[in-house]
C-alpha cells in the first residue's frame, strides 16, 4: 500500500484536519500522480455536510485535481512518468454500457464511481485530491498542457467542464443570449466559454461589488438580481441561463428572463429541490434541464482547448490551514472565483 496525507473530514460537524490513510498499489492499468494543486469546489462543502446525502467518513475531498506522474502500472501506454496529469469528479465507470460507450461515463448506467465519497468497484472507499498522491486507473485521467499556469487549470476538471459541457450540447454560441446566474466557480467558467463560443453574455448575480470584475472576464452586461427595475429591464431577453447557484432560488423569477422557447439549464444542486410552477414554463414553452460534469473525451477535448486558446480559471491559491476560513469565504460569494489549494503546503 502507498501511504499518504490529506486533509479530512473525521464527521459532517468537524473541520477539516490532517489525516493519513493508504491508497492501492499501483496495478498494470494504474497510474500514480503526485498532486501539485486541487481545486475547491462548492461540492465538496456540500459533501462534507451531507448536504445531499449521507457521506461516508473520513471524507478526503477533492476532484480538481493536477500534478505530475511518478509511476505508471506495466499496461499503460498514453502516460509515462514526469507528465503532467489530471483528474477531475470520475475514477471509472462500468465502460460497457450504452452511455459509457457513448463517452458519458458520468452518466454510467451502473454508476460510475466518483473520485471522494464513493466505493470503489471492490468496495474500497475513494478518497479525492485534498491529498499528496492518487492512483487512478488510465482511462480516467487527463493530459494536461506544459503550457498553462498549473495551478489555474485545477478548476478545470470540475468547474471548467461542468459548464463547457452543457454550453456545447445545447450548441450555445453566435447570436445567442446567454446569461449566466450566479458569478463563482463554475459561473466565472460559464463566462470565459459563453465569450469564447461567441455568445452575448450577461451576469445574474446579487453580488454588486462583482460587476467590474464581470467586465473583466469577458462579460457584455451585468444585472443585479437584488434590483426589480434591472430584473425587469431584461425580462424575456435570454436565450439560454446558465444556473450555477449553490443555495434555494426563485426559479419563477429566472424563466420570466427567457424568450419564448427559452431553456433554463440547471448545474447548480442546492440540498433542497426548488420550487417549480407550471405556468412557468407553460408560457412561453420554456424547457428547464439539467447537466453533470462532462465525459473523460469531452473534458480531453476542453483541456486541449483551453490550451489553444489560452484559457484558465481566476483563482486565489490558498495553504491548507486556511480550508475551513475559505469555505466560509466561499459560503459568503466572497471567492474570486476560485480557491485552489497548494498541496506543498500539507
Ligand atoms: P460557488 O463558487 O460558491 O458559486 C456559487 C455562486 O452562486 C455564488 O458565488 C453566488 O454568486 C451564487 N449564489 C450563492 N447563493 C445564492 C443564492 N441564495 N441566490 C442566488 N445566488 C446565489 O460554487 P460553485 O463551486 O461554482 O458550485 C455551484 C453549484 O454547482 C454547487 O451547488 C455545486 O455543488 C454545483 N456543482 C454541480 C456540478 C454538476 O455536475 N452539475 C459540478 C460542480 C458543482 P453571486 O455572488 O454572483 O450571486
Ligand atoms: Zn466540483
Amino acid at each position: 500500500m502507498i501511504p499518504a496525507k490529506s486533509y479530512a473530514a473525521q464527521s459532517p460537524t468537524a473541520d477539516l484536519a490532517p489525516w493519513e490513510f493508504e491508497r492501492r498499489e499501483v496495478g498494470p492499468h494504474d497510474v500514480q500522480i503526485e498532486i501539485a494543486y486541487c481545486g475547491v469546489c462548492h461540492s465538496d462543502y456540500h459533501q462534507i455536510k451531507n448536504d445531499w446525502f449521507p457521506g461516508l467518513f473520513p471524507m478526503v475531498p477533492g476532484h480538481e485535481i493536477v500534478g505530475r506522474i511518478t509511476k505508471v502500472g506495466d499496461h499503460i501506454k498514453k502516460f509515462k512518468t514526469g507528465d503532467l496529469a489530471g483528474v477531475g469528479c470520475l475514477v471509472d465507470s462500468c465502460q460497457v454500457c450504452a452511455n459509457c460507450q457513448d463517452d458519458l461515463e458520468q452518466y454510467c448506467l451502473e454508476g460510475n464511481t466518483q473520485t471522494y465519497n464513493n466505493l470503489d468497484r471492490s468496495g474500497v472507499p475513494t478518497y479525492g485530491g485534498y491529498s499528496n498522491t492518487i492512483v487512478v486507473r488510465e482511462e480516467f485521467v487527463l493530459h494536461v498542457s506544459e503550457k498553462l499556469d498549473l495551478a489555474a487549470v485545477a478548476p478545470l476538471l470540475c468547474a471548467g467542464i461542468t459548464t463547457y459541457s452543457p454550453l456545447r450540447y445545447w450548441k450555445v454560441g453566435k447570436g445567442h443570449k446567454l446569461a449566466v446566474l450566479g458569478l463563482g466557480g463554475l459561473g466565472h467558467m460559464a463566462v470565459k466559454w459563453g465569450v469564447a463560443f461567441g455568445a452575448e453574455v450577461t451576469v445574474l448575480s446579487t453580488s454588486p461589488d462583482k460587476a467590474e470584475a464581470a467586465k473583466a472576464l469577458g462579460a457584455h452586461h451585468f444585472v443585479i438580481t437584488k434590483d426589480e427595475a434591472q430584473v425587469e429591464a431584461v425580462k424575456g431577453s435570454f436565450d439560454f441561463i446558465l444556473d450555477t447557484v449553490s443555495a434555494q432560488h426563485d426559479l419563477g423569477l429566472y424563466l420570466s428572463l427567457l424568450k419564448t422557447n427559452g431553456t433554463h439549464i440547471i448545474v447548480g444542486a442546492p440540498p433542497k429541490p426548488l420550487d417549480l410552477a407550471a405556468f412557468a414554463l407553460i408560457i412561453g414553452r420554456k424547457s428547464v434541464v439539467g447537466s453533470s460534469i462532462g465525459g473523460i473525451a469531452e473534458t480531453q477535448e476542453m483541456l486541449d482547448f483551453c490550451a489553444e486558446h489560452n484559457i484558465v480559471s481566476d483563482i486565489e491559491l490558498i495553504d491548507f490551514k486556511d480550508i475551513n476560513a475559505a469555505y466560509e469565504r466561499m459560503l459568503k460569494g466572497d471567492v474570486r472565483y476560485r480557491f485552489v489549494l497548494d498541496i506543498a503546503t500539507l
